[in-house]
């Protein structure tokens, strides 16, 4: 076989067999091939497309490129959760708890923050002392133990994505449904887990800018998923809005902590509770009736919150700040972003305020950026409420002061007041199985 006849093929929009896709992802990650063979490939399929089969074929080669968990040694239906990436996104802080309170093991490896996305493993670690390094073993054990545990993904967990994606951000190949839904699904395929289930974000901070693409997105993901004999559910949310009201790390984390204790932001709550009742049902093979029931109560009964606190411990850090949120990392300075008239807000989009927010500190703008984990943007507003002139819409949390002038630039793009209510976006678009 020569690439350069696969290239020429899929160029001339052919469709490529499994032979020839096995052939293009272990020759690149293995240096055989070069970036420049890669490069023109990833450009072929983004413009031509990929048939579900190929799709497939691209899933199962990219998982096999490396290690494939072993998971067997945890007992019961082990579920995983996974969102496309949006801003504020707390959910897995809040859902993970949740989930293993209600009797379903989670086994989760995580990934960090880059540009205007949060990543889990950062706002974890702004809890004093928390560790996301752990062997197979002790992850395995602590999730038996605990029924959770969150650690960072392994080093040889599907290598051909990491080439693939560092290609990809440099050529413009990023935003093409096929190699996000083959780039997703075999990194939840080499997790280990028996079943899936999907977040896709759609609006201002999603790759999906629109309901459409989130639609083919989660319908490509499902039907790789049945292909490969895994149970998968897709949830389109919206990420027109961030999500909750908190941006940030250590600020996401004291608002997961009011979230399990049955306050918080109504639509994290809301999300929290749908995607939590989705988990349950797949891993205690019981109604969605019935598992929203078992996911409501373990919040007001405090087991949810116990659970968080002792996956907290379990993995070395320290609980007292559950008591005590002032025991997180707080920024030395706030400021407030007020309204310049009245009205209704009726944007704030969420691409712009992850940037605001990762100009600030909590995020990386390259892969090697440092976190300031206290820093972040906490919205006093949210889309369709009123604002009087003068009156607060956000709150910057920040340390170092230089960078106030450039976030308050930045987030002047981000809202739009107007005379009208806004028509309100559903917060969960569409399910699919
Ligand atoms: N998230 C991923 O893991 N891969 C993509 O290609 C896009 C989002
Ligand atoms: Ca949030």
């Amino acid at each position: 076989m020569r690439i350069y006849d696969i290239l020429k093929k899929k160029r001339d929009g052919y469709e490529l067999n499994s032979e020839e896709i096995d052939f293009f992802i272990e020759s690149y990650t293995n240096d055989v091939i070069s970036d420049y063979h890669a490069s023109a490939m990833l450009m072929a399929m983004f413009i031509n497309g990929m048939s579900e089969k190929e799709s497939a074929f691209l899933t199962k080669a990219m998982l096999h490129s490396g290690d494939i968990v072993d998971l067997s040694g945890i007992e019961g239906i082990k579920v995983d959760k996974h969102s496309t990436g949006g801003v504020g996104d707390t959910t897995t802080l809040i859902v993970g708890p949740i989930v293993a309170a209600c009797g379903v093991p989670v086994a989760k490896m995580s990934g960090r923050g880059l540009g205007h996305t949060g990543g889990t493993l950062d706002k974890l670690e702004s809890i004093p002392g928390f560790k996301i390094e752990r062997t197979m073993d002790e992850f395995i054990k602590q999730v038996n133990d605990c029924g959770l545990a969150v650690i960072s993904q392994t080093n040889n967990i599907v290598p051909a994505d990491k080439k693939l994606y560092k290609l990809r951000d440099v050529t413009a190949t990023v935003d093409s449904i096929p190699l996000i839904a083959g780039s997703i699904m075999s990194k939840k395929l080499a997790s280990g887990s028996d079943a899936i289930l999907l977040d896709v974000k759609v609006g201002s901070g999603a790759f999906m800018k629109n309901i459409e693409d989130a639609k083919s997105l989660a319908k490509e993901m499902v039907s790789i998923g049945k292909i490969m004999k895994k149970k998968t559910v897709a949830v389109i949310t919206d990420m027109n809005q961030p999500l909750g009201n908190a941006i940030g790390n250590s600020l996401e984390v004291k608002e997961a902590i009011e979230v399990l204790k049955g306050e918080g932001p109504e639509d994290l709550r809301t999300l929290c509770i749908e995607l939590s009742a989705r988990l349950v049902t797949l891993g205690n093979n019981m109604s969605y009736d019935e598992a929203k029931e078992l996911v409501i109560r373990s919040i007001n009964d405090g087991s949810a919150l116990r659970k968080f606190s002792e996956f907290i411990l379990s993995q070395g850090g320290k609980k007292e700040f559950i008591l005590d949120d002032k025991l997180l990392p707080e920024a030395s300075f706030r400021y407030g972003i007020n309204a310049e008239k009245s009205g209704y807000l009726s944007e704030l989009n969420s691409e712009e305020i992850g940037i605001s927010a990762m100009i600030l500190g909590a995020g990386r703008e390259n892969y090697d950026s440092k976190i300031d984990y206290s820093a972040g943007i906490v919205l006093t507003k949210k889309i369709g409420d009123f604002v009087s002139k003068g009156e607060m819409i956000a709150e910057f949390h920040y340390n170092d002061t230089q960078l106030l002038e450039n976030a308050k630039q930045r987030f002047t793009n981000a809202y739009i007041i107007k005379d009208e209510r806004p028509t309100m976006n559903p917060l969960i678009y569409q399910i699919i199985e």
